[in-house]
């Protein structure tokens, strides 16, 4: 077998990144947009020693697991991975994953009795309330808007993005015309040349306010005026059919252009945002309510991406922390403070670490905003700041539980010994990826505690990207 064959093959397994899986002469074939149980034609693209990747090509015969995807561009875009498979399928393919990272990876023999069913959406399309659209131009020269094709950057235009709040199909129209009108030069990655990088739309899904930011290799744009009345327009437009939408109850109906912002970024960088924004209507930040609190959020801050599976991540958050109200909690990685608030009611004292300034300034916000005193934030690496702290003082900066909630490459290994120090009883580790949660545990295990319970939150429908929370406690 080698490069460019043509030939059959029975999708019989699935792959970490959603990617079917079979056998052809001896090869393990990887080939993305099938699933299991699909006989299809595919092409190899690629042949190694015992594995190939290839090309899907044709079906022969669908998996009972397929479904038509919902976007048109769903096999070229790199965003939806899964939107050909039923979502019933997807959430069994992300359990799956989760189980196979804490028994490989973790060493956890008895995974699977821990592990919780998973909390998917009842609507799994429109749950994002953050969009990053990198913005170039099509072949006419015209500029689009748009997500890149899997693994590269190759710009794929879009009009609109399912994962998205309807919304930004308005935004995404007035930034087009903006563009275009105004004959703004957009952003050539290659040569460095050129102005507006991407676009960002955040839209707060309770209290429906809608920030527009736009990166720029620059100080400033032309005609900015032109660009805020279309945005303005474009939220008018949006209100005015808006009853029409898949919007889900609870949301708000009524979406309010508060914030539009440019975000400085003269470097070469695959970095989307600059380290400083400037704002030029409105103010500098959306406010969004998960439960009954309210947060503030600025464009350089993470907040998570799907409010309606926030909300089940955090309650699953207190749950694990099994709070008294006599505890002091620290919350690691704690973005503008949204684990740090939701406990701080429940605990004695809450402290909160973060490396993104503009996060923690927002997080002292969030605090005063919902008038919570119990909880103080720090600004710098968890891994330098906790230990920095805990020699000091140990006992003001003790923990009886500790929440972390790292980015995917996980906790660093200084700060999980830092932990072991601190002994809390219980340890809440939230993960954006199994792999490094299931490595985290393992090098707490052996620093003395026990994976009791972990839940899988599907946070990114239509992708194998997944959340998870595992609630581990200390040996007594
Ligand atoms: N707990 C928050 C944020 C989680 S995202 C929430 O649920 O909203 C992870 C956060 O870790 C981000 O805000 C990121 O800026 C921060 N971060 C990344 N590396 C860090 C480090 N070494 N020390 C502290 N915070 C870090």
């Amino acid at each position: 077998m080698q490069k460019n064959d043509l030939c059959e093959i029975k999708i019989e397994d699935m792959g970490k990144d959603g990617e079917g899986i079979g056998h052809v002469d001896g090869l393990t074939v990887f080939v993305k947009n099938t699933v299991v149980g699909d006989r299809a034609m595919v092409k190899l693209m690629k042949v190694k020693k015992n594995l190939a990747y290839a090309r899907l090509t044709d079906i022969l015969e669908p998996s009972p697991f397929r479904v038509t995807p919902v976007c048109e561009k769903a096999v070229q875009c790199g965003g939806c991975t899964l939107q050909h498979i039923s979502y019933e399928k997807q959430l069994e393919l992300l359990q799956n994953h989760v189980k196979n990272c804490l028994t490989r990876i973790g060493g956890i023999a008895d995974a699977e009795s821990l592990m919780e069913p998973i909390l998917g959406m009842e609507e799994p399309y429109h749950f994002r309330n953050k969009m990053q659209f990198p913005v170039g131009l099509d072949r006419d020269g015209h500029p689009v808007l748009g997500f890149y094709a899997g693994h590269t950057h190759a710009l794929i235009p879009l009009t609109d993005c399912p994962a998205g709040h309807p919304v930004n199909r308005e935004i995404m129209k007035a930034v087009r015309e903006y563009l275009e009108e105004a004959e703004v030069a957009v952003y050539n990655e290659e040569q460095h040349t050129g102005l507006v990088r991407h676009v960002l739309t955040r839209v707060g899904f309770y209290t429906g306010q809608v920030m527009v930011c736009i990166v720029i290799n620059g100080g400033k744009i032309p005609e900015q005026e032109l660009l805020i009345r279309k945005l303005q327009e474009a939220v008018e437009a949006w209100n005015t059919h808006a009853a029409d939408t898949t919007a889900t109850t609870g949301r708000a109906k009524e979406l309010e252009l508060v914030s539009v912002a440019l975000s400085i970024n003269r470097e070469k960088t695959n970095r989307i945002l600059g380290e400083r924004s400037k704002v030029i209507f409105g103010k500098g930040y959306i406010e969004d309510r998960i439960e009954d609190i309210a947060f503030r959020i600025a464009p350089e801050a993470f907040f998570q991406v799907n409010p309606e599976q926030t909300r089940k991540l955090y309650g699953k958050a207190l749950d694990y922390a099994g709070l008294t109200g006599e505890e002091t909690v620290w919350d690691m990685y704690c973005g503008i403070g949204t684990i740090s608030l939701f406990l701080a009611r429940k605990a004695r004292k809450v402290y909160g670490v973060e490396i993104v300034p503009q996060a923690i300034d927002n997080a002292k916000e969030n605090a005063e905003l919902n008038r919570i005193s119990n909880a103080e934030f720090f600004v710098g690496k968890a891994e330098e700041v906790v230990p920095k702290l805990y020699s000091e003082d140990p006992d003001r900066y003790r923990a009886d539980v500790v929440v972390v909630d790292p980015p995917r490459k996980g906790c660093d290994a200084a700060l999980l010994s830092t932990i072991a120090a601190m002994a809390p009883k219980r340890l809440v580790y939230v993960s954006c990826d199994p792999a490094t949660l299931a490595r985290d545990i393992a090098i707490l295990t052996k620093e003395g505690f026990t994976l009791k319970r972990v839940a899988t939150v599907d946070m990114f429908p239509q992708s194998m990207h997944v959340e998870c929370i595992a609630c581990i406690q200390r040996k007594s």
